[in-house]
């Protein structure tokens, strides 16, 4: 499918948008153009591929995407090598994943080849927007919802998929602080047979009460007890976990549909074993935790998304106390994999897997 490309009558000045991407946090600045691509059941599927000026759009206030939440969404970075070019990790993994949000909420699929362009695109049209500084990067968000202007429960007929870039800094201003957490015993986040797999908005709706209150309880962020037992570890609002032991071994929760598959979990999982470690994917209690905390047998835990990367898990706090993991601050294999991996994204480290397009 071809882009339509739409001409900018007004960028942003490059003055003004040097000095905004001087200091540009995370996700409150946005680039100036927009991918967008229509899909109707009706007229055969996607058509209207286009790369325009970012502006608001317009939507029926009986959009489905209102009422019923059919939306799902990705995120990913591009980097910028020494080079020059820039670098997508994993790309196809995110398109991938996309569509098993896609499908898990009714929604159609976007061909994987048409996901990856579309990012392309943007990343190549809006490139002079890329920080150079420490820890910078382009965030990448595609998404895709209901447009539908109808109020019947059933899966929309129209929807509409965009792409928007976001400059963004380092997450922690220098390498990677540890960082305390709640365990959240009021909320769960997803259970058997529901949507914690999927990239769905509701999720993360969900999860804002409880990230609020470990905010309450001087906590960074929050982690969440299976459904049913409340007893197994699943993830953090928006982070996977794994958790290193004295003989070598490293375990991380299993994807049993109620936790979303991080792309950075699975890279992990092939690093780690790089690095000869056994790396087991089973469910791993809060109690044990605290346990293994206790006795010194769990050396370092370790938090990894797209947006913080590789992250160590300091402290673990809950209705019934405090427990710190190691000596509460970086562990040596979180630093060393961190590195390893933001050394692969950035091209300082040797890519042996084409995990970098
Ligand atoms: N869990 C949740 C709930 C998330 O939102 C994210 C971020 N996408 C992750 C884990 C980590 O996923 P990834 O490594 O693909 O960024």
């Amino acid at each position: 499918m071809n882009f339509e490309q739409i001409a900018h009558p007004a960028p942003v000045p490059g003055a003004t948008r040097q000095q905004a991407i001087a200091d540009p946090g995370f996700g409150k600045l946005f680039t100036d153009h927009m991918v967008e691509i229509d899909y109707d059941a009706d007229k055969g599927g996607w058509f209207a591929a286009r790369i325009g000026p970012r502006q608001p759009i317009t939507l029926d206030p009986a959009a489905a995407v209102l009422h019923y939440a059919q939306e799902i969404f990705e995120g990913m970075k591009a980097y910028r090598h020494e080079d020059g070019g820039f670098a997508l990790f994993r790309p196809e993994a995110n398109a991938r994943r996309f569509n098993d949000s896609a499908r898990r909420m009714a929604m159609p699929e976007l061909p994987e080849e048409l996901f990856v362009e579309s990012v392309r695109q943007l990343v190549l049209k809006d490139r002079g927007w890329y920080p150079e500084i420490e820890g910078g990067a382009l965030y990448l968000r595609p998404f895709m919802f209901a447009s539908e202007a109808f109020l019947g429960v059933r899966p929309a007929r129209q929807y509409k998929y965009m792409v928007i870039a976001s400059p963004v800094g380092g997450y922690f201003k220098s390498g990677a602080p540890a960082v305390k957490i709640w365990v959240s015993r009021n909320y769960t986040r997803a259970a058997p047979g529901g949507t914690g797999a999927a990239k769905t908005g509701g999720n993360y709706a969900a999860s804002l009460v409880p990230q609020d209150e470990a905010t309450a309880q001087g906590c960074d962020q929050v982690v969440f007890l299976d459904a049913v037992e409340k007893k197994w570890i699943e993830e953090l609002g928006g982070m996977n976990l794994f958790f290193v032991f004295d003989d070598g071994s490293v375990i991380t929760p299993p994807l049993t549909g109620t936790i979303l598959p991080g792309i950075t979990r699975d890279s992990l999982i092939a690093l780690l074993r790089d690095e000869g470690l056994t790396v087991r994917e089973e469910p791993y209690s809060i109690d044990q935790w605290r346990i293994d905390a206790g006795t010194g047998r769990l050396l370092e835990t370790m938090a990894c998304g797209t947006a913080a990367v590789v992250t160590p898990v300091g402290t673990v706090a809950g209705p019934d106390g405090e427990f710190t993991i190691g000596s509460g601050g970086p562990g040596q294999l979180t630093s060393k994999i961190r590195e390893r991996l933001v050394g692969i994204q950035r091209g300082t480290v040797a890519d042996g897997r084409g995990w970098v397009t």
